[in-house]
């Protein structure tokens, strides 16, 4: 896996420009081929970025392929809107792995996909869906382990678009230059 981002970065080292789509093409299938479908980028995760990288979000209707992707990170208030549908505890625990378990510190997965709130393709608890489905695809820095740094799933065409307009917003506010591993860095670097 290292040895297909290394021949990437050095086939586009010195030429990475976001407005190439044979460079992005490229770029985003090398990423997608890492484990974890992520990028992290150099925005602070807060939440006016946050808002702003959602304005970039275009998702074409009806997709909900990211309720086929497996869901995880179900946290206890998402636990208790989702009850609040109607749902047992029990029923709840019959859908809903425990991964973690902490006091009220709580985290669930989803068992299986596609997610069982999917139903011809909408979310049948859309009011209620977990904050983890409302950020999509935004991923929370929890999860990431770093809030300096802005996390997008880029598994599917949108997401990675998401990635692609911030990358452009932050080479027009800050200036400098692309690098092929996606950090900007300053015209001296
Ligand atoms: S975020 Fe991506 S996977 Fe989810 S609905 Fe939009 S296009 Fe589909
Ligand atoms: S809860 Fe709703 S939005 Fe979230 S994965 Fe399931 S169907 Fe999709």
């Amino acid at each position: 896996m290292k040895e297909i981002v290394s021949s990437f970065v050095d086939k586009w080292q010195g030429k990475a420009d976001i407005d190439d789509d044979d460079f992005w093409g490229e770029c985003i299938n090398t990423y997608r081929s890492i484990e974890q479908y992520r990028l992290t980028l150099p925005w602070a995760d807060v939440p006016e970025t946050r808002a702003q990288a959602m304005d970039f979000l275009h998702c074409p209707l009806p997709c909900g392929d990211c309720c086929r992707f497996g869901l995880e990170a179900i946290t206890y208030e998402d636990a208790q809107r989702i009850v609040s549908t109607g749902l047992s505890w029990k029923e709840f625990g019959q859908i809903c792995t425990l991964l973690q378990h902490k006091g009220k510190d709580m985290t669930w997965a989803i068992k299986g996909t596609p997610c069982p709130f999917l139903e011809d393709n909408l979310c049948s608890i859309y009011d209620h869906r977990p904050q983890v489905c409302r950020d999509y695809p935004i991923i929370r820095p929890t999860l990431v382990g770093d809030s300096n740094r802005l996390a997008i799933s880029i598994r599917c065409d949108p997401g990675a678009g998401i990635a692609r307009e911030m990358i452009r917003l932050h080479l027009m506010m800050a200036g400098g230059r692309l690098t092929p591993n996606l950090m900007v860095c300053g015209d001296k670097l």
